[in-house]
């Protein structure tokens, strides 16, 4: 997983330090602009004290640390697997090799990377998959505060349910905090809705390995554009029907079809339609389905990158699929106005975690997995797709990609 920190205080003392030794090296030795040097009265060349190193920000290595053997099974560093890379203590290891004497400033590759990333902004590209009605598009505007979804109920005039499946994609730039995300929901209205839903997924699929095709051209082009726009589909939320029974056949189909070429989150829509014990119980059902018939839904167990992934995404797959409810309208609860759905017994409360799961759904998409999201797209979905491909043909051959989705942040 990736995870991008802030380290302030690392920054300031920096800037401290930088100013400290400037400082120093000043009061003793001025260069002038003719390039001859000035020494302050009563002292001469010979008595210059050495510049003043800044203290390091990071521990040196205590005196009693031994260095490592270099018979030791992983090499001094355990990195880089016997390559001769040697981790240093100021990096808070015990292994030997060079020894920090002051500070680099490794450390500020993480503002660095924050202040490109700020810069550059990020694609995301979403896909909501369920029958007409599931409130997809409830959802989405919910999940991003915005009317996101054309599709939306709340956008006024009827829209008929297509006789075949439909792919609509519409993107939407959203800024906060001064970083700004291309956001693509990608609607399929019209899946499900047939009397005959045989296939359905097809255009689903063809889309996504469509939007791999697209990056793969680009990626081999030999004029690369600096940053390939990016509309491969990061996430493809699932609606469950909230039926109480167990899943239906084309969502089996479906999910065991798509789970192989994109990361499919199911969800179970409209939860406010059961009862707390309902919903349990369904959820319960539900995951032993998945099971049984073997689906891979994200976070998927096989890309977990270490013991405290695993525990982290453990609890997220024993809570999924998260039961959720959507909404546009406001109401006053306890003096405070909340996103709602008023029912028989009382307001239901979008982003109150006793309510239902959308606050959960709403943090494990968007504050803590959407990175890793993207990067399981790169490195898992999208790489399968590559070098089948490549394998394939022996090369490129000419494609033609309609629907060109160009990146504008
Ligand atoms: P879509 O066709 O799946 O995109 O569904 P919409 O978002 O257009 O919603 C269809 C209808 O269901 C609208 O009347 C929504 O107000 C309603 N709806 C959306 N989300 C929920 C929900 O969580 N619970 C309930 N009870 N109704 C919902
Ligand atoms: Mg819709």
């Amino acid at each position: 997983m990736c995870c991008v920190g802030f380290a302030p205080n690392i920054t300031f003392c920096i800037q401290e330090m930088k100013l400290i030794s400037s400082f120093f090296s000043l009061s003793f030795r001025l260069v002038l602009p003719n390039k001859s040097i000035f020494y302050p009265p009563g002292m001469s060349e010979s008595i210059i004290p050495p510049e003043v190193r800044p203290k390091p920000a990071v521990p040196a290595k205590p005196p009693h640390v031994a260095a490592p053997s270099p018979t030791a099974p992983h090499g001094p560093s355990g990195l880089g697997g016997g390559v001769g890379v040697d981790r240093v203590p100021g990096l808070g290891h015990s292994g030997g090799g060079s020894t920090l004497l002051g500070y680099i400033g490794i450390d500020t590759i993480i503002e660095q990377m924050r202040k490109k990333t700020m810069k550059a902004g990020f694609d995301f590209n979403i896909m909501i998959v369920g029958h007409s009605g599931l409130g997809k598009s409830t959802l989405v505007n919910t999940l991003f505060k915005s009317q996101v979804s054309r599709w939306s109920s709340g956008w006024g005039g009827e829209h008929k349910i297509p006789k075949t499946v439909e792919i609509k994609a519409v993107s939407h730039v959203i800024e906060e905090g001064g970083v700004k995300m291309k956001l693509t929901v990608i609607d399929t209205p019209g899946f499900g809705d047939q009397i005959n839903n045989e296939n359905c997924w097809d255009p689903i699929s063809k889309y996504i390995n469509e939007q791999y095709e697209k990056f793969l051209k680009e990626e081999v082009n030999i004029a690369r554009k600096k940053r390939i726009p990016d509309t491969r589909v990061h996430c493809c939320l699932y609606f469950i029907s909230p039926t109480g029974h167990s899943l239906r056949q084309l969502d089996i189909e479906f999910m065991k079809h798509l789970s192989r070429v994109v990361n499919i989150i199911p969800v179970i829509a409209k939860s406010d339609t059961m009862t707390p014990d309902e919903k349990n119980e369904f959820k319960h059902r539900v995951r032993k389905e998945l099971e049984t018939y073997g689906i891979e839904y994200y976070p998927q167990n096989e890309f977990d990158d270490d013991m405290e992934d695993k525990n982290e995404n453990d609890k997220i797959r024993e809570a999924m699929p998260f039961a959720v409810v959507g909404s546009d309208k406001e109401y006053q609860v306890n003096g405070k106005r909340v996103l709602g759905r008023k029912t028989a017994w009382g307001v239901v409360e979008v982003e109150n975690p006793n309510h239902c799961e959308f606050a959960l759904l709403r943090d494990f998409l968007i504050r803590s997995h959407l990175q890793d999201l993207k990067e399981v797209t790169h490195n898992i979905h999208y790489e399968t797709y590559r070098a089948r491909r490549l394998n394939d043909n022996g090369g490129l051959h000419p494609i033609s990609v309609n629907n060109t989705q160009e990146s504008n942040l």
